[in-house]
């Protein structure tokens, strides 16, 4: 259905930027036409140009439809980093509410491949995607969780914070959904996730010490008997 060429992406900018954009999102198309005319522009200033094309288009349904979150371009990082080591790296994260949320990579043969698709644990309802621009765009069907977008923004910015609470609320591990042991490796436990998920997701990882002493910061338990 989209046959939109990067020019008639560009045009669109060119001439409907200025009128039908937010400011915020005006401001950027100038910048991106103007890149291109003295230079020239990356694949993912190409996807903003698209988006922003998109949005100066269809106007104000479109406009709802993606939240302004902020920058995700670094939730679209980690997993080209974990591409590296996984098969199809998926995130299991949580809100703050209770709900639930899975990321994870639109593959090849997909519509945006590459993107991030945000749908329930069970894949059954889908949200929204999170676009190589980094903005995310919102199912036109179903309404935004209101506190998905937050949380998207709040793992973009500290992943490994990210992951340590989240880790907290459910006992479980963002990265690969397992539960964090509680035996004698005090590490998991500190941060929230496994060393092998650190060394796939490119995250810190404490040494045991190091380890200890978070742990008996977060977790006050009563003393126990040695
Ligand atoms: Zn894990």
């Amino acid at each position: 259905m989209n046959t939109t060429t990067d020019n008639q992406a560009l045009d669109v900018l060119r001439r409907d930027g200025d009128a039908k954009l937010a400011p915020f999102d005006a401001q950027r198309a100038r910048s991106l036409v103007s890149q291109f005319d003295r230079y020239a522009l990356s694949t993912k200033q190409w996807a903003l140009v698209h988006a922003l094309a998109r949005l100066a288009t269809h106007g104000a349904s479109s406009a709802r439809a993606t939240h302004d979150v902020g920058d995700l371009s670094n939730v679209l990082a980690l997993f080209v980093r974990a591409g590296a080591n996984l098969k199809s790296p998926t995130i299991v994260m949580s809100d703050g509410t209770g709900a639930e949320y899975r990321l994870k990579v639109a593959r090849g043969r997909a519509r945006h491949p590459g993107t991030l698709d945000v749908t329930t644990p069970d894949g059954a309802t889908w949200f929204g995607r999170v676009l190589l621009s980094g903005l995310f765009e919102a199912s036109p069907r179903v309404d935004t969780p209101s506190a998905l977008p937050s949380a998207l923004r709040a793992f973009a910015v500290e992943p490994a914070k990210f992951a340590g609470a989240h880790a907290r609320a459910t006992g479980r591990c963002m990265f690969c959904n397992l539960r964090i042991g509680e035996g004698d490796d005090p590490r998991a436990r500190a941060v929230g996730y496994g060393e092998v998920c650190a060394r796939n997701w490119g995250q810190p990882f404490p040494s045991k010490s190091d380890a200890r002493a978070l742990n008996a910061a977060l977790f006050a338990t009563p003393s126990s008997a040695p």
